[in-house]
């Protein structure tokens, strides 16, 4: 076991040095610098995948009725994502020009997710159970855009297949190489299911701030928003926080970066 996980660990330093890249340039809020990621699988690949997953989501509820895309509800969610989308070039020109698309789903459920490309789910109960401020709906929107624009799912896809790949070619070298296809099946599956790690999230709450700050939301209501999900309490809270999992020093990073990304609010209202 410990020559397979040696060989594991030179397979994916093998694997990191071929496929490191950063999707954006660095965010104010995070002090400009961007972490270079691994990006193994292609980008058309992954958003491939996840148009597919959005579409069957959407047919579903569709199918039962709780799929909104108009009315008064679904207009203010969406006008805080049209005021987003143009600062997006600040971090990466092309995503100006991708489809950015939003719906607003019927369900009690206290979540938000994004998928890769820019294709937005909102619940309306986060909405209406948090009672969220316009600020807030646009912390949510900035920390969701945040993880398309970082093409977080891309790398936590290319992570899981570096994983695969390392077990496969080890265990073959080895002569222990049964299971490994399952693994690699497995990999893809938990590619769309699994949270982002903590790192991601991290980064998504900074690269996020600065997207609402830049569009003229307050980005002091990300710190609200996140008090306001820590007291949602019962069933075990919100199913957003499962899938977004919660650091314990989130509210001290966030603080730490608000007086970078105050400047830009300020500048933005004097703007409108
Ligand atoms: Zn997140």
């Amino acid at each position: 076991m410990k020559y397979r996980a040696h060989l594991s660990a030179v397979l994916a330093a093998a694997l990191l040095a071929a496929g490191c890249a950063s999707t954006t340039t660095g965010s104010v809020a995070s002090g400009g610098s961007a972490r270079s990621q691994l990006l193994l699988v292609s980008p058309e690949q992954v958003m491939q995948q996840s148009l597919q997953y959005y579409d069957q989501q959407n047919t579903k509820a569709r199918a039962q009725g709780k799929l909104v895309t108009s009315g008064a509800e679904w207009n203010r969610v969406n006008t805080v994502m049209q005021r987003l989308v143009p600062h997006v070039a600040t971090f990466r020109p092309d995503a100006a020009r991708w489809p950015w698309q939003l719906v607003l789903i019927d369900e009690d459920t206290v979540n938000a997710h994004v998928m890769a490309g820019g294709k937005i789910t909102f619940y309306t109960g986060i909405i209406r159970k948090l009672r969220l401020t316009d600020d807030e709906i646009a912390a949510i929107m900035g920390h969701e855009m945040a993880h398309a624009l970082r093409e977080h799912t891309r790398e936590k896809i290319s992570q899981s297949a570096a994983g695969d790949m390392a077990i496969a070619i080890g265990g073959a070298l080895l002569g222990v190489g049964e299971g490994a296809q399952q693994l690699a099946g497995l990999g893809k599956q938990l590619a769309l299911d699994m949270p982002f790690s903590r790192h991601m999230e991290s980064e998504a709450d900074l690269y996020g701030l600065e997207l609402a700050a830049r569009g003229g939301y307050d980005p002091r209501a990300a710190i609200t928003l996140w008090q306001k999900m820590a007291q949602q309490g019962g069933g075990g809270g919100p199913s957003f926080l499962s899938t977004h999992p919660n650091s314990g020093d989130r509210m001290a990073a966030l603080q730490n970066a608000m007086p970078r990304v105050l400047p830009l609010y300020e500048q933005a209202r004097a703007r409108r």
